[in-house]
């Protein structure tokens, strides 16, 4: 797979905005440790960030917060909730230079094709500030694949994704958690939980 983004599943988050604003993403764990890390009212980009469930609680907690979302859909669904605007932004068009103290990319990666990956988290990179923050969670695996609601997934394995993070660029550090549950199609599933921080 070359393309940038995968098509079925943008068409999936394009056509059921609604369904999937109604499945709310936890605001504790990895979202209330990774806010702990950055300063007072620091400036984060939210890629992928659906119904704008932890956009809302970020704002909540006095946060600069940039939500951003590759569905039209599912930006203005998240725009509706926030009353401010949701830009539309596919990863891949991510160009911003050293803008931001945090990346907050929860459960939306995971959709990047494999051989794309290493490029989206090198923007990221990118858009950080010296010594920024980068969260993102993955549903893991050996290999790519796609679940029966048709959405395309690169299913990494840890050592997979640090080798992929590492052609990114250098990382001060790069810390991986897993947990378990189940997604959106109902099945159970295993998540990495990373969190990268760019060198000062
Ligand atoms: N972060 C939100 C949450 O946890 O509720 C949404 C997670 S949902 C599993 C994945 C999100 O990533 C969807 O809102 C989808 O539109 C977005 N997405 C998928 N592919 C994308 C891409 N290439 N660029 C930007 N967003 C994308």
């Amino acid at each position: 797979m070359t393309d940038a983004f995968d098509a079925a599943t943008l068409r999936f988050y394009r056509g059921n905005a609604d369904a999937y604003a109604e499945r709310k993403p936890p605001l504790d764990g990895p979202l209330t440790r990774f806010l702990a890390e950055l300063p007072r009212g620091a400036a984060i980009l939210e890629l992928g960030c659906g119904a704008g469930y932890q956009a809302e609680a970020m704002l909540a907690a006095g946060f600069d917060v940039h939500p951003t979302d590759g569905s039209a859909e599912m930006a203005a669904t998240a725009s509706r909730r926030l009353g401010r605007p949701v830009a539309t932004l596919l990863f891949h068009q991510l160009d911003a230079v050293e803008a931001y103290d945090g990346v907050w990319a929860y459960a939306c990666l995971l959709h990047v094709p494999r051989d794309e990956l290493a490029g989206v988290l090198a923007r990221i990179r990118r858009a950080l500030k010296p010594g920024g923050l980068f969260y993102a969670s993955f549903k893991s695996g050996e290999d790519e694949g796609r679940d029966r609601l048709a959405r395309y997934y690169n299913y990494p394995s840890e050592p997979w994704l640090r080798q992929c993070y590492a052609e990114a660029g250098p990382w001060a550090s790069i810390a991986v958690d897993t947990s378990s549950g189940k997604g959106f199609d109902q099945e159970q599933a295993h998540f990495l939980h990373v969190t990268a921080r760019k060198p000062e």
